[in-house]
């Protein structure tokens, strides 16, 4: 904390993986003889540089840039971009080292990283989101490349932000690597399912949660907050799996559609033009609700999926979300349970999978997106979804059995923790003290 002052949810979520560690340090001591836990808290290299651009009214305008490349020891930094104006160095550097754990676990050769910058894209016309984007580059280009840096995108960095990265990357470098972002579009080197997948990628893990307790998502009640990317997949995935999503959400409120939320309405709405929750509520009229002012947590629902932002479901959302009979909480976005949430639902018996690996998906597919680039070969939307869904199911296989071996059984917090430290932490060893 004295070494990274002011850094909260870089504390935060460190500490929620240290508490993890201590039966893996008492059987491992060479992890500690080679200071492995000290090394994997302390970034490789951060970047912070100034990204000025010009607005439509022809002002100046200036926002700060980040990349912070935490862990290479399983391969190249991978991790999104935030454009959000909460952006701050301790953000970045909980997102960054949160992948690195991420990252190892979906068993691919990727180490971990994650950038991005206070601006906010709200409100912004295409053409100044574009001037942002090669002004950001322009700094970023020197650090990335697909043996190096792999970026993607994050919350407020999507298709159109990662189109404009490109063309800037591409242009300074005068190099069509397509293997240097990925999210990019499907006809140029974008890799089908990336869209979709950190939210399927949620739900197929709730799935193997819930068939190994002997049930499925068939008829289930289901709360999905955030209407952004990761949100719209997950709820998508739900509904083709048979469940309801009853509410979703954006900054300014909830909806809640009690015959559930029409995902081709609330898709023209968002990727349209960008719109709110509330209009999807206005379009329903009397069939939806929307509430302004209150917590999503409070819709009773039997399984809960927070998809928008960090420590977004707190311990009053946690004590509504047991009252009202919630049987499991998986995180699609990373860290929105604060601990004190984390501690109330497990208590209480509520099955909770940590976003390190409910949300892997997003990663993994990206991964599947640069070996597509690195053999010049794009492979269908059946064969891309059927690789996410075996990387899910081996996911939530390998936590519970980590969880199992260091005498934690079905606690997924534990199993993704140890079982992502473990990978890291040999390779780390087995290259010296770098
Ligand atoms: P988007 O920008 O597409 O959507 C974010 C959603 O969250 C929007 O609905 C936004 O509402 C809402 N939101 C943002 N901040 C807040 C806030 N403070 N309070 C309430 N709602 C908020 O981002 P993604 O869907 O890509 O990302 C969502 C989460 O998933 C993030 O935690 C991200 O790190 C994580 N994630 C994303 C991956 C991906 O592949 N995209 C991969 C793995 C994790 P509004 O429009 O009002 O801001």
């Amino acid at each position: 904390i004295q070494r990274n002052p002011g850094e909260t949810e870089f504390h935060q979520a460190v500490r929620e993986v240290l508490e993890s560690l201590a039966p893996v340090v008492d059987k491992h001591p060479e992890y500690a003889d080679a200071e492995v836990i000290r090394r994997l808290c302390e970034p490789e290299r951060q970047i912070i540089f100034r990204v000025p651009w010009i607005d439509d009214s022809g002002h100046v305008q200036l926002n700060r840039g980040f990349r912070v490349q935490f862990n290479s020891a399983l391969g190249p930094y991978k991790g999104g971009l935030r454009f959000h104006p909460s952006v701050y160095l301790g953000i970045i550097k909980f997102l960054g080292f949160e992948q690195i754990f991420k990252n190892s676990l979906t068993g691919l050769p990727i180490g971990g990283g994650k950038g991005g910058s206070d601006f906010d894209p709200k409100g912004k016309s295409d053409r100044e989101v574009m001037r942002f984007c090669q002004s950001f580059m322009t700094e970023l280009y020197r650090h990335i490349g697909e043996h190096t840096d792999v970026p993607a995108g994050d919350i407020g960095v999507g298709g159109r932000e990662i189109g404009y990265l490109f063309g800037q990357y591409k242009r300074l470098t005068n190099r069509y690597e397509s293997g240097v972002l990925t999210g990019k579009g499907l006809g140029w080197g974008g890799s089908q399912v990336r869209t979709e997948a950190t939210g399927y990628g949620t739900v197929y893990f709730v799935d193997e949660m819930l068939k190994h307790k002997g049930q499925s998502l068939d008829g289930k009640r289901v709360v999905v907050s955030g209407s952004g990317n990761v949100a719209i997949h997950a709820i998508d995935k739900v509904h083709q799996l048979g469940g309801r999503v009853v509410a979703c959400s954006d900054s300014d409120g909830y909806v809640v559609d009690e015959s559930g939320i029409d995902l081709e309405l609330l898709k023209e709405i968002k990727n349209g033009h960008r719109g709110r929750v509330s209009e999807y509520a206005q379009a329903r009229g009397a069939d939806a609700t929307y509430v302004s002012d209150g917590s999503i947590w409070d819709v009773p629902t039997q399984i809960a999926l927070p998809c928008a932002t960090q420590n977004e479901l707190g311990a009053e959302g946690a004590r509504s979300l047991v009252k009202n009979g919630c049987i499991v909480v998986a995180e699609g976005a990373n860290m929105p349970t604060t601990p004190e949430a984390i501690s109330l639902l497990t208590e209480a018996g509520v099955l909770f999978a940590p976003g390190k690996a409910a949300n892997a998906g997003g990663v993994a597919t990206s991964a599947l997106e640069m070996q597509q680039n690195a053999s010049r070969d794009s492979w269908t939307f059946d064969y891309t979804e059927e690789r996410l869904s075996t990387i899910m199911r081996a996911l939530h296989r390998e936590c519970l059995t980590t969880a199992e071996e260091y005498g934690q059984p079905g606690d997924y917090v534990a199993g993704a923790n140890i079982a992502g430290f473990i990978k890291v932490a040999d390779a780390m060893l087995a290259l010296g003290i770098v």
